[in-house]
């Protein structure tokens, strides 16, 4: 049997296999730029594990307070220099993304202070945490104000509304690397830095926060890199290289770090406790495997990309633009074609392959959201998955894959599906 039989047999037409088979081959030079990339920030990894002497007694970890966990501190100085910060916070009690940000933010404001958004709206579930919707605990229930700078039409920095949001109360500024939910492009660390450079020159002391999800390992520089104070993301999503059962980090300026750690556990206790349980040995092979798992999941969004454009679909990033994180928007046009291509991921997934994914209401949204995602951690991202609110465009984001061979298949199971609904003719 070869290739196209195996294809033949899970489900996949000849049509769409061989469609795939042209897009990838026209993708040689692309994947080959994303391994080098991968190869670059794998060094990057082991260097930091090499300096930081990680041993094999820091793959255990300790219960309790989690006094002197050597596993546990090591981590967060690899962390801190693969990052380029001059300190880390990487917890398993940091239960995801949002917390991250959202203890990044409460340790850093006081009351009386401004946060300001200067890449438009931030991550809906940011919506809470800063009280645009009236929520107990909210950053709004603490006396913090926010202002926002909405992004230009072609998704650039507006430096004039930029300036008339910062003002003498500025404590924070946040810039989101990746797109998320809105259909803008994301950023390169470059625009971060010129973004970075220009706050800067407006208010010296103002403190530049980058949410970095999805953004880790895709280029050979991080945002702190680019002159960002601190930045926080997701082990669940890139950093966590699929291993990571949970977790998030924050890194950056040594004060911010610590003011995290104040506030994630107690003023007084900060960093010292915090047991580590069985989450190390994951956390450092999912550090060491990110790289190549990153590329994999790039090329995997760079494939989508090649085959919808392809088929007169929207796609953002496009094809042959330079991309700044894992994230693929599809723009599907009408709900079923949303649906139809949740449908294909989840159906070429290696968990729970036969559940049909439906929309429903998911906490911290404000549309009808469908998620795509067979698995292994629950509502990984970094593994093959499709999310997408049920609204205009219907855009699928799409992201993830362990492996370039799954998130391959995984596509052309999702044009198999919009063929089969009818959205979608190749004869
Ligand atoms: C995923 C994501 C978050 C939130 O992370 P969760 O782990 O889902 O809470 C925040 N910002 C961006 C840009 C994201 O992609």
């Amino acid at each position: 049997m070869n290739l196209s039989d195996f294809y033949k047999e899970a489900g996949i037409d000849k049509e769409v296999f061989e469609l795939g088979e042209r897009a990838e081959s026209e993708l040689k030079d692309r994947f080959d730029a994303i391994d080098k990339m991968a190869e670059l920030n794998q060094i990057k990894v082991i260097e930091a594990m090499r300096k930081e002497r990680v041993s094999y007694d820091c793959l255990n970890g300790t219960t309790g307070y989690g006094y002197g966990d050597v596993g546990r501190d090591t981590l967060e100085k690899v962390y801190a220099d693969v990052f380029r910060g001059e300190d880390a916070l990487v917890r398993p009690q940091i239960t995801c993304g949002t917390h991250a940000i959202s203890l990044a933010l409460f340790s850093n404001l006081r009351p009386g202070d401004t946060f300001v958004s200067i890449a438009g709206k931030p991550y809906d579930t940011l919506d809470d945490v800063i009280g645009l919707n009236p929520c107990p605990g909210s950053l709004a229930e603490y006396g913090v104000k926010y202002r926002q700078a909405d992004l230009k039409p072609d998704s650039s920095f507006d430096w004039d509304a930029i300036r008339s949001v910062i003002d003498d109360t500025t404590k924070i500024v946040e810039i989101q690397r990746s797109k998320g939910y809105a259909t803008r492009k994301s950023f390169s660390v470059e625009e971060i830095g010129e973004a970075t450079r220009f706050v800067k020159s407006i208010k010296p002391d103002v403190l530049v926060f980058v949410d970095n999800c999805y953004g880790e390992f895709v280029e050979d520089k991080e945002p702190l890199e680019a002159g960002a104070d601190f930045m926080a993301g997701s082990l669940i999503k890139n950093p966590g290289g699929g291993l990571a059962p949970i977790g998030g980090y924050i890194v950056g300026k040594k004060e911010c770090i610590e003011n995290a750690a104040n506030r994630l556990t107690s003023p007084g206790l900060g960093r010292e406790v915090g047991a580590s349980l069985n989450a190390m040995r994951d956390f450092y092979q999912g550090f060491f495997l990110a790289p190549t798992v990153t590329a994999a999941a790039e090329k995997g969004a760079l494939f989508a990309t090649k085959i919808f454009e392809g088929l007169g679909y929207n796609c953002i990033p496009k094809a042959d633009e330079k991309r700044a994180d894992i994230i693929q928007a599809v723009e599907l046009k009408t709900p079923e074609g949303l649906c139809a291509f949740c449908e294909g991921i989840q159906a070429a997934s290696p968990v729970d392959s036969y559940v049909k994914p439906e929309p429903w209401d998911m906490p911290g949204y404000s549309d009808k959201v469908i998620m795509a995602a067979g698995t292994f951690v629950s509502g990984a991202s970094i593994e093959l998955s499709a999310d997408g609110p049920l609204r205009e465009p219907y855009a699928a984001y799409f992201q993830g894959g362990l492996t370039y061979p799954h998130a391959k298949f995984g596509i052309l199971m999702a044009l198999q599906h919009l063929v089969n609904a009818g959205e979608i003719s190749l004869k």
